[in-house]
């Protein structure tokens, strides 16, 4: 008789079974030191498009936790998103400032380029437009492009409307208005898409709270945009309607939540919620509209599946606008269901890729 085998966790297929990863690739190169993962979560829609982070992780376990993690983020993303794109993310071992050379990026994009288009990659934290030209004299399965080279360029303000859009609405369902004029809201991490979010909501009038992990990013954002700067570990105190967070994942968590006094959580970051089954219903609980990190943060994807497809920023603009529309009919769905917004989006996006899949099912 076969039994059905209950596979520990801890073990690397146990890891890759859980959230039914299609494959993993593991890069070594040792003249360039180049230690890589490729994770593939889903190709159902499309190739798995997803970008590159390089982070010096504690353990190579940690690596692969994360990879796993951000590709499965990236399939619901594009699917929730009505894009024809799987989800994949890679990682690169190692200290960016130190380790990040030509040939390792080079050596890295000969990686790619064999899983023959299968996984598509692009930018993400500690990588830039420049390294992407390194990766693409290797493939050609490489998106985020400098705009000097025909590609979609950076994708930051694009992601950052759709956040602002998806903030919108979740302030539409918590507050009855959408507008944020007057609204305090508190912004952590004054990077690339968390300035051009203050942007967007110094134009509307809201009054600003912001922190940054460098001080001076923090007091630049507060000089120019009128904000106040405060502590990376005060941000979650602070009298605000909003908190968006928009620097690392995993902010949401047992420590943070109890303090939050914001009736909206609305960021760009990936992976906000430590434990989706458990933080995702407690912000319920706590009556917090939380807007699905990978439904508001699809801008940049939408602008970089408009580069692979050749279309226009403007047309990417004009789609990331419709995260307004989609993060309120998530909302209505979740309450609906008497479930929490990330379960909602999570299931909304499983559906379409099911149902594509039946579709693709013949010839
Ligand atoms: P970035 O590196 O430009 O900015 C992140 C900022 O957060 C940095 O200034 C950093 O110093 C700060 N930071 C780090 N840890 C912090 C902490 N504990 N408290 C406060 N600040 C901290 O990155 P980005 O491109 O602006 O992206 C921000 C987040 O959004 C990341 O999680 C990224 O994965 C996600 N995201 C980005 C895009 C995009 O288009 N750039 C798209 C989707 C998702």
């Amino acid at each position: 008789m076969i039994e059905t085998q209950i596979v520990a966790p801890e073990s690397i297929f146990g890891q890759i079974a859980e959230h039914q990863h299609e494959q993993v690739v593991y890069c070594h190169d040792h003249e360039t030191g180049l230690k890589a993962i490729i994770g593939i979560h889903n190709t159902v829609l499309g190739p798995a498009l997803g970008g590159t982070r390089m982070w010096h992780y504690a353990s190579d376990a940690e690596a692969l936790n994360d990879v796993l993690r951000l590709s499965r983020g990236m399939t619901y993303k594009a699917a929730i998103s009505g894009l024809n794109l799987g989800g994949g993310k890679a990682v690169i071992i190692g200290d960016a400032a130190t380790l990040k050379t030509e040939a390792l990026l080079r050596k890295f994009g000969r990686f790619v380029k064999n899983l023959n288009g299968k996984y598509i990659t692009a930018e993400d934290v500690n990588m830039t437009t420049k390294d992407m030209e390194y990766i693409r004299m290797e493939t050609k399965h490489v998106a985020g492009l400098p705009e000097s080279m025909g590609g979609s360029g950076d994708p930051s303000p694009v992601t950052a409307y759709g956040v602002y859009m998806g903030m919108k609405a979740a302030a539409k369902k918590a507050f009855g208005s959408e507008s944020l004029a007057g609204k305090r809201i508190g912004v952590q991490g004054t990077g690339h898409v968390g300035t051009y979010l203050l942007e967007h909501l110094q134009k509307e009038g809201a009054k600003l709270i912001v922190t940054d992990y460098y001080e001076d990013r923090a007091l630049d954002a507060a000089n120019r945009f009128g904000a106040t700067a405060v502590g990376l570990d005060e941000i979650y105190d602070q009298e605000m309607d909003i908190y968006s967070p928009c620097a690392l994942g995993a902010t949401l968590n047992d420590d943070t939540i109890p303090r939050l006094k914001a009736r909206v959580v609305a960021g760009c970051a990936n992976n906000q919620l430590k434990n989706e089954n458990q933080h995702g219903p407690e912000l319920v609980r706590r009556g917090i509209v939380y807007a699905p990190d990978f439904l508001i943060n699809a801008g940049g994807l939408i602008n970089v599946y408009s580069e692979v497809t050749g279309g226009s920023r403007q047309g990417a603009l004009t789609q990331t606008e419709k995260i307004y529309d989609f993060t309120l009919q998530v909302l209505a769905k979740a309450e609906e269901e008497g479930t929490h917004p990330q379960a909602a989006a999570i299931k909304q996006a499983k559906e379409r890729i099911a149902s594509v899949g039946r579709v693709k099912s013949t010839y």
